[in-house]
């Protein structure tokens, strides 16, 4: 047995323990006997390893949305001009780049996922480059494998084709590693294949993503048919492939016509939701991740966390690509969030950065995104000097730059017979 006592433990899903301590079965497994204060823990971890940390122990992050083949592009697409010119230029500089190049850049993502602590990501995937590579690392998560398509018969083959893969897949997956196609968004996707996506992951209890009301752009070509999306649709879609209609409804009602707000739906973004959209979104279940660096690199905008929070929506974080952000920590979203949005309180936003994401991506049972009996979540150390009485998520925001060090690495649940 492994004791971690530390000066506190942020726990992931309830209130920081100070003087705290985490009993786990030992380094090599990882799973947590029980977590509490120190001086009701310590009596009984006789024989148990020591480790003392000054400062503040928390579970093994979750960035619950993350496109990490796109991670060559790095540094490379100029924002700040809204989500069309953003996109035109991530197009042409992909062309430019070398897949080999590729192949380094994704395994830059992932030792930097490690190194900020992650134990879990919601990949957004084209290629299925990442899978092998997320399986070998241990990592949880589900790979959504992306959608797009206007014209009908070629996206429903698309998705019928997925669909069949996902036998494939399953039969060698990792059990913490899920894998669900996901319709890229309600204007780039038929509406059809939104449809039977949808509804594939409903009926096997799978959780698929959608990137929704993403910026003002998307609201006017949905609502009004006009704008720069159906500018940069007319100049991209070969003739005749346009199949897909402008709906003449919001965002929302039109995910809502297409069943895609509901339990088993990760809607992505929401930066430019209204109000009583997000109350919609409450009343439907649908979980939300927020990717707010993402958001104000390429539209200059943030999303509306106050409303989001006054809905009753427990939203996760993302950190979206490394095409549109700085580095791929989760904890830096929460901070950039704190900066500001001062009211909201640190322990909620390092819960967004934990257990909402382990929830946002369905990976309740894998045991992740919290510290607590019978989780394999992984014990991630922010190391310093903090008082007893001091705020320790407070403390962990202020110290998104300084080293994390995982203390218990997230244990692998390897399936019999399918260990690779
Ligand atoms: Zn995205």
């Amino acid at each position: 047995m492994l004791l971690v006592h530390a000066d506190h433990v942020v726990p992931g899903d309830g209130p920081p323990i100070a003087d705290g301590a985490v009993l786990v079965d030992d380094a090599a497994k990882g799973a947590v006997i029980d977590v509490g204060p120190a001086v009701e823990l310590a009596p009984r971890a006789a024989g148990a390893r020591v480790e003392r940390i000054r400062g503040v122990v928390l579970p093994g992050l979750v960035n619950a949305h993350a496109h990490l083949e796109l991670s060559g592009l790095r540094g490379q697409i100029t924002g700040g001009r809204g989500f069309v010119d953003w996109v035109e230029r991530l197009v042409a500089t992909r062309h430019e780049a070398r897949p080999e190049e590729d192949e380094a850049a994704l395994d830059a993502a992932l030792e930097e996922l490690d190194a900020f602590g992650t134990a879990a990501v919601g990949e957004v995937t084209n290629s299925l480059a990442v899978a092998e590579r997320l399986a070998a690392r241990g990592l949880a998560g589900v790979l959504f494998h992306e959608v797009f398509g206007t014209s009908r018969d070629a996206v429903m083959a698309r998705v019928r084709g997925l669909e069949e893969e996902i036998e494939e897949r399953l039969a060698r997956r990792s059990p913490d590693l899920r894998y669900a196609p996901a319709a890229h968004t309600l204007y780039t996707t038929h509406p059809d294949a939104v449809r039977a996506i949808v509804e594939h992951a409903r009926a096997r209890g799978l959780r698929t993503s959608l990137h929704l009301a993403e910026h003002p752009a998307e609201r006017r070509a949905l609502e009004h048919g006009d704008g720069p999306i159906p500018e940069w649709l007319a100049r991209r879609v070969k003739k005749g492939a346009m199949e897909l209609e402008w709906p003449k409804a919001s965002p929302f009602a039109y995910a809502d016509a297409l069943g895609a707000l509901g339990p088993h739906v990760l809607l992505v973004h929401l930066t430019d939701a209204r109000a009583e959209e997000l109350a919609l979104v409450a009343a439907r279940g649908a979980y939300v991740v927020l990717c707010p660096r993402s958001n104000l690199h390429i539209e200059g905008m943030l999303p509306p966390l106050n409303a989001v929070l006054r809905a009753g929506i427990e939203p996760a974080l993302g950190t979206d690509s490394l095409a549109s952000n700085a580095s791929l920590d989760v904890l830096a979203e929460a901070r950039a969030l704190a900066d500001r949005f001062p009211n909201v309180r640190p322990v909620d936003l390092v819960r967004m950065a934990t257990w909402n994401g382990a929830r946002a991506l369905g990976l309740e049972d894998a045991g992740v995104g919290r510290i607590a009996k019978g989780a394999r979540p992984g014990l991630v150390a922010v190391e310093g000097a903090i008082g007893p009485a001091d705020d320790p998520c407070k403390f962990v925001l202020a110290n998104v730059k300084t080293r994390r060090r995982w203390l218990v690495r997230r244990a692998v649940r390897v399936e019999r017979g399918h260990a690779s």
